[in-house]
């Protein structure tokens, strides 16, 4: 792979950021590696211009003045006025402008940005599906809540929860019903308590739904191989911890392999044991939350069941709890009334008493939903099953390949995910994290989740998922050994990327607020 910056730059990606862009533009010159901006709609915009003409009137024309006066716009309205085909380079050329997981790997550690299925979207997009309004009850959306009812018991066999609702809009919101729960569950004992203990190996949003439910977040440190210390546990259980919140795996992509202990040390303290199910993708069809004795988990369906995400797209997190937590799940749920006439048994249940009432609009995100029951259907049992082994194998896969050239603080095998660490980089050649993400942009890939978990100095989380060919992996594996070699004889072209993405390094907390990054460019 001696060859790998020149190939990967030029012939072999043939779509460097910079290439065909500034030709299909046809406003500016620029060469094959120079960065192009694209100009807003309203740039490109020549008066008089349109796609689309209308046919003559076959009624006779008014005055539309006289017949609705004041309601009448003064001046038309300032619309961009381009043909047809421009209209469609100008949003082809900026779905380009950034990754996507149909373009090529994703590998964001934690996110699991596999590939999501075509069928889920032609699914979700029937009309009867996708028409329907969304609080229709009763005989006008029985299919649809029959979807959600099936959906509900589908999610309950393969994580071995009693009971789900699936309100919550994403796996946060999910983790905040849970806690909730939790409080609702502890207040009708007559004391809420006051804590609830969170490894420091977990996402950020644990702590944060934990304190949003009124909790004190008590962490507790990892043990040299990553998993939870249980005596440092046990000594941090007592009869104020509400409950625990464990990934597993964890974000080291660590399997707890004590976790029964873990959890009788909290059973037996009273409190209850949730868990961060996020990481569902490894253990789908392997293991069940339910049977592992968790009392209460959230599932992501836009990472484990395929449902396109990010960009602040809608997710659904839905939340499942076992039997004795199930009169506290946020409501509506959708349920079955067999007694009922076939075709009318289907109904949203308001009637919860012990709800912890609504977290989202409607039934929560539903078109979500459609698209992860297709994902599950069109698998079925052998085939989540085999999701599972793929994602497992094809980090180890990685992992060993990658290994040898950066840090691995966590070693062994691993399961959908493994955590990197150019501390190594950093200390030869003043390379970071950051630099080797910005990098990865350059060859036309996309970077892995960095500076998490926290407690990997350095850290480039990893996570292929299963949908990558073996080519794909070689490929991801062939270029991060290139940076490596970079770090080591030219860290100046690492630590100058990217150069050939529409943009170079943004003021990142400036960029999320400031929409004009045309500042950054020049
Ligand atoms: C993604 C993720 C979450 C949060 O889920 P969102 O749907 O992004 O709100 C929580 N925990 C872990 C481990 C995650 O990877």
């Amino acid at each position: 792979m001696s060859t790998a910056t020149e190939r990967e730059r030029g012939a072999g990606n043939g779509r460097g950021a910079g290439s065909g862009r500034g030709a299909g533009n046809g406003r500016d010159a620029a060469g094959p590696n120079e960065r192009v901006l694209e100009p807003t709609i309203f740039e490109l915009s020549s008066p008089g211009r349109t796609g689309h003409r209308l046919p003559p009137l076959d009624v006779p024309e008014i005055d539309l003045g006289a017949a609705f006066g004041t309601a009448l716009r003064e001046a038309p309205p300032e619309l961009p006025e381009l043909s047809e085909p421009e209209v469609v380079r100008h949003f082809t050329r900026l779905a380009e402008m950034n990754h996507h997981v149909d373009r090529a790997i994703y590998p964001l550690g934690s996110c699991t940005m596999k590939y999501n299925p075509k069928i889920n979207e032609d699914v979700a997009a029937l009309p009867g599906l996708a028409g329907v309004h969304p609080e229709a009850e009763g005989e006008y959306a029985q299919g649809s809540i029959a979807l959600l009812h099936h959906l509900g018991r589908l999610l309950c066999e393969i994580s071995g929860m009693d009971a789900v609702s699936l309100q919550p809009p994403a796996g946060a919101s999910g983790e905040l019903a849970g806690m909730l729960i939790v409080r609702a569950y502890h207040s009708d004992r007559g004391n809420p308590r006051s804590r609830v203990i969170v490894p420091d190996s977990a996402h950020g949003t644990n702590p944060a739904s934990v304190a949003l439910a009124g909790y004190e977040a008590i962490e507790i440190a990892s043990g040299p191989d990553g998993r939870i210390d249980v005596d440092a546990l046990r000594a941090a259980v007592d009869d104020e911890t509400a409950a625990v919140m464990i990934t597993n795996p964890n974000t080291l992509g660590v399997f707890e392999t004590r976790i029964h202990e873990i959890v009788d040390v909290v059973h037996a303290a009273g409190g209850l044991v949730y868990l961060d199910g996020a990481n569902l993708n490894a253990s789908l069809g392997v293991v069940r939350p339910g049977d592992e004795g968790f009392d209460i988990m959230h599932f992501n369906l836009h990472k484990t069941f395929s449902a396109p995400h990010g960009g602040g797209g809608p997710g659904s997190g839905p939340v499942g709890v076992m039997a004795h937590l199930a009169q506290y799940l946020p409501y509506p749920v959708a349920a079955r009334d067999e007694t009922k006439a076939e075709g009318y048994e289907y109904y949203m249940d308001y009637d919860r008493p012990k709800s912890i009432g609504r977290v989202h609009a409607a039934y929560g995100n539903f078109l979500v939903a459609v698209k992860a029951y297709a994902y599950i259907l069109t698998l079925g049992p052998a085939g989540l099953r085999r999701v599972a082994e793929n994602a497992v194998l094809n980090a180890n896969y990685l992992q060993k390949l990658l290994a040898p050239h950066y840090d691995l603080p966590y070693g062994g095998y691993c399961q959908h995910e493994f955590v990197l660490s150019a501390s190594r980089q950093k200390e030869e050649s003043g390379v970071t994290a950051l630099d080797i993400a910005k990098r990865l942009l350059d060859y036309g890939l996309h970077a892995p989740t960095i500076y998490f978990p926290l407690i990997v100095k350095e850290a480039l989380m990893i996570e292929p998922t299963e949908t990558e060919s073996r080519e794909s992996l070689d490929r991801f594996a062939d270029v991060m050994l290139a940076i490596a070699r970079e770090s080591r004889e030219s860290p100046e072209l690492v630590t100058g990327a990217p150069t050939t993405t529409p943009v170079g390094r943004l003021d990142e907390a400036r960029a999320a607020k400031d929409l004009d990054v045309a500042w950054e460019n020049d």
